[in-house]
């Protein structure tokens, strides 16, 4: 999948979302096939995205921002029940959306 059309879906959730993006990298990572770049104080700096190992862009990108929430709201990042109610409101939210047409090519705003 083209690197642009990921940047500008993703930079609609957060738009949607009200939090500020940050930097995505493509690169290799080590487990999944994405995963939030931060440090212990809750800083955040990029989420990385393995596009060999990444099968479902958008829910991979959801799951992302879900943490990028949580660690702004309370320097949470671990995958606990707060996290998975997060990461599902934004799936009932977003998946098979207008914004999903950003994911397949058309244009919609
Ligand atoms: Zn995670």
């Amino acid at each position: 999948m083209n690197k642009e059309t990921i940047k500008n879906y993703y930079q609609a959730i957060c738009k949607a979302e009200k939090i500020e993006p940050i930097k995505l990298n493509f690169k290799n990572v080590g487990r999944g096939g994405a995963c939030i770049v931060h440090n212990k104080q809750g800083k955040l700096f990029s989420i990385d995205i393995d596009l060999k190992r990444c099968n479902d862009i958008e829910t991979a990108i959801l799951h992302e921002v879900a943490h990028q929430k949580l660690i702004l709201k309370n320097n949470n990042f671990t995958h606990n029940k707060t996290f998975k109610n997060t990461e599902n409101k934004l799936i009932d939210k977003y998946v098979y959306t207008k914004f999903t047409n950003i994911l397949i090519g058309k244009k919609i705003f």
